[in-house]
């Protein structure tokens, strides 16, 4: 089974490494050639990881990598492959113009499935003539650890589909859990109103950040707190998903609060902006993450 990989940042670089070292020969496509080289970067520098604790050897290193070739041509990059999973951007005109192009540019028995943590598979699958085929892989981040896949249907997703999908989830050793596509499908339909409710903590002054997300840590055995995780997932990209469920369900409990929205509009999206409910700016950078693994 040949697999294409649209995008190379963060999400799409997992979903490469994890096929490819699982022994699938994989093309990962991306418009930016600077995006391609540091996704190339990451996958090496992850597997050197690997090695070092001798979960591989040095040569299924080099066969991983040599498994995964390189496109900016889409066209190019997708027209042999039985599975491609979309990693790109998420932004939901972008996605329906990716998906308009592989369903020209793919095989007509090629399954098309995104990563979309929010965006609904009906509607994507709508811009193509093969719906029965369109599915959503919700990969976790970080990819090539993190067991989870949320396997999502979309309105006409055929049972073949699903059931290959789900195989296939499982040959990558994964636990992939199939789900229907209503928004924020099952992961983050529970975890973003938990952590639009630690906010809402915050905002009413209930408790600091530190008190907030340590209740979570050590009350209910949580690896991170809530504020943390938002940090570490990116406010805006909480707020967004926050947005699509507000929407999708016309629910005020969905309405996220006013201080993340002030938050992002301010500029502070976590990890990614060197603030959020945290400090991660260089001086303190170290201090902070050690913190939060203590
Ligand atoms: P990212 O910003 O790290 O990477 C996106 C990549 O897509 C970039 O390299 C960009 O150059 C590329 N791209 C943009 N337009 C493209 C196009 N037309 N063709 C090919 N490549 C294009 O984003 P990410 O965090 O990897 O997220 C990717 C997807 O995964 C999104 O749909 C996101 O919702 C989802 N997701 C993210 C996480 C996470 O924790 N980051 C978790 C689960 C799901």
């Amino acid at each position: 089974m040949k697999i294409a990989v649209i995008g190379a940042g963060t999400m799409g670089n997992g979903i490469a490494h994890t096929f490819a070292q699982s022994g699938y020969s994989v093309n990962l496509v991306d418009i930016s050639q600077d995006s391609l080289d540091r996704g190339m970067n990451t996958i090496s520098k992850n597997l050197d990881r690997m090695v070092a604790k001798e979960k591989i050897s040095a040569i299924e290193k080099q066969e991983t990598l040599d498994a995964i070739t390189t496109y900016t041509n889409l066209e190019e990059g997708v027209q042999h492959a039985d599975l491609v999973v979309e990693a790109a951007t998420e932004n939901v005109d972008l996605k329906l113009k990716i998906f308009e192009s592989l369903n020209k540019a793919t095989k007509e028995d090629c399954i098309l499935a995104t990563n979309t943590s929010s965006i609904s598979i009906t509607q994507i699958a709508a811009v193509t003539d093969r719906s029965d085929k369109v599915i959503g892989m919700h990969f976790m981040n970080p990819v090539p650890i993190m067991k989870l896949v949320e396997i999502i249907r979309g309105y006409n997703t055929s049972d073949e589909t699903t059931s290959t999908i789900m195989e296939l989830s499982k040959k990558l050793s994964k636990a992939p859990v199939e789900v229907n596509d209503y928004p924020g499908f099952v992961a983050n339909r529970i975890l973003m109103p938990m952590i639009n409710e630690a906010i809402e903590t915050l905002y009413n002054g209930v408790a600091g950040v530190y008190e907030i997300d340590t209740v979570m840590k050590l009350g209910m055995a949580h690896p991170m707190g809530p504020l943390q995780l938002a940090d570490f997932i990116g406010l805006d990209v909480c707020l967004s998903i926050l947005e699509v469920m507000h929407d999708g369900f016309k629910n005020p409990k969905y309405a996220p609060c006013p201080l993340l929205v002030n938050m992002v509009r301010a500029g502070k999206f976590g990890v990614k902006s060197g603030e959020g409910f945290y400090d991660y700016t260089e001086h303190r950078k170290a201090e902070k993450v050690a913190a939060m693994f203590s």
